[in-house]
């Protein structure tokens, strides 16, 4: 007994030390979190002291955490060994303080991250995991000061060095042993970007497109004539340009990217809906979308990186062209095969600059299945049946799709 006062005693010492070092990192009292049980968050609470805004998140043990910050938008962003937040679904929406909004989630296998919207210029003056009093738990706190414009700028370019560093690394995709076709299904957003989210925030797109991209797996895999990926099977963050990186490396032959939209006063809206990719978007409403979807890097506080080009542009050019026709191709194969089962947008083909859609060599499709703002819509996408026979559509225009690329290639295919 004794023994473990004077551990306990000593690592609260430990610990002040180092907080009173003033380091941003926050060397947390006893055991690494990795290898133990999991970190469960069971609470925040936000308090709002002249200039000072902490927020505190309730811990199931000690963690060390560290901060960086990112300019336009202003962003504190945290990472945290791997946490599991049970937290109510409504969380980090409200505005306090400096705080403008935060989101928090796991950010690649064994990280997780919350990342904070700034309502004004301010950085870190206090980050610690200290234990409480039973030692039992422990108290994440982030303590946020406001600074003037200059300060937050410094301390931004100073993190930027240290946010290179923490981006994920591209998921590595298993040699390719069989010659069958490869699919790559791309669920949109994860971890701590949440994507869309339907009124009350309790069903949000990262969860449906995780749910239904692994239905259309399964659907592909039965048949056992392809090699089916995913850029994600669990709910983590996974980069924009990681997921064309783990399309290009994997050799895959079609890309799907599976989201579902949302959009503020537009009840009426919904429908499913195909799109290619574009430097020229068909129409605004796509624009902004897409505009939309690209930000998820931002959303989850990294900078988004543009996929190397490794070969010479006339090459590529030809490439992409040809691969633009299979995308196109396979995008009207797809509005074909869902429009006698689905409810289709007014119009359900269209084009935008999607940063997923970018790999000049790989056949890739954005689908967004309906709007997460429309009730009827939502009633679909919650509804096994819909995603059934979703998925079963897009099979069949999956292989529809390479019967014809290999009958142009002079191979006999009898369709399914
Ligand atoms: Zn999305």
């Amino acid at each position: 007994m004794q023994n473990t006062l004077f551990v306990r005693l000593f690592s609260a010492l430990l610990l002040l030390t180092l907080v009173a070092s003033g380091s941003l990192r926050a060397w947390a009292a006893g055991e690494e979190s990795r290898g133990g049980a999991a970190v469960i968050a069971a609470g925040v609470t936000v308090e709002v002291a002249g200039d000072k805004t902490r927020l505190k998140v309730a811990l199931s043990k000690p963690v060390n955490a560290h901060a960086h910050f990112m300019e336009r938008p202003d962003r504190v962003i945290v990472d945290l060994p791997e946490v599991t937040f049970h937290l109510p679904a409504d969380t980090g929406r409200k505005s306090e303080g400096l705080i403008a909004s935060y989101r928090y989630g796991l950010f690649a296998p064994g990280r997780s991250r919350v990342v904070i919207d700034l309502a004004d210029a301010a950085v870190v003056s206090a980050l610690h995991a200290a234990p409480n009093d039973a030692g039992t738990m422990a108290t994440l706190t982030i303590e946020l000061s406001r600074v003037d414009r200059e300060e937050f700028r410094r301390a931004a370019a100073q993190s930027r060095t240290v946010a290179a560093k923490a981006a994920p690394e591209p998921p590595m995709p298993k040699a390719n042993v069989d010659a069958r076709p490869v699919i790559m299904i791309d669920p949109g957003h994860g971890g701590i970007d949440p994507g869309a989210a339907a009124a009350g925030g309790g069903t949000v797109e990262k969860d449906l497109v995780l749910a239904f991209a692994k239905l259309l797996r399964k659907k592909l895999e039965a048949g056992g004539q392809y090699r089916v990926l995913m850029t994600r099977d669990q709910d983590v963050f996974v980069s924009l340009g990681d997921r064309v990186r783990a399309a290009r490396a994997a050799k895959a032959d079609l890309f799907i990217s599976i989201h579902a939209d949302s959009i503020s006063g537009g009840q009426d809206v919904r429908g499913l809906t195909v799109y290619t990719g574009s430097e020229r978007a068909s129409d605004a409403d796509s624009a902004r979308l897409a505009d939309r979807e690209n930000r998820a890097d931002a959303v989850a506080g990294i900078e988004s990186r543009e996929v190397a080009d490794d070969i010479s542009d006339i090459l590529q050019d030809l490439t992409r062209r040809e691969t633009r026709t299979f995308s196109h191709g396979f995008a009207n194969r797809l509005v074909g095969e869902f429009d006698p089962v689905a409810r289709l947008n007014k119009n359900p083909r269209r084009e935008a600059g999607f940063m997923v859609l970018r790999a000049h060599d790989v056949p890739s499709v954005l689908v967004e299945l309906g709007y997460l703002s429309s009730q009827k819509d939502l009633d679909l996408l919650m509804s096994d049946e819909w995603r059934g026979k979703m998925a079963a559509a897009m099979s069949s225009a999956v292989d529809r799709f390479f019967a014809a690329r290999l009958a142009k290639q002079g191979t006999a295919v009898v369709l399914p």
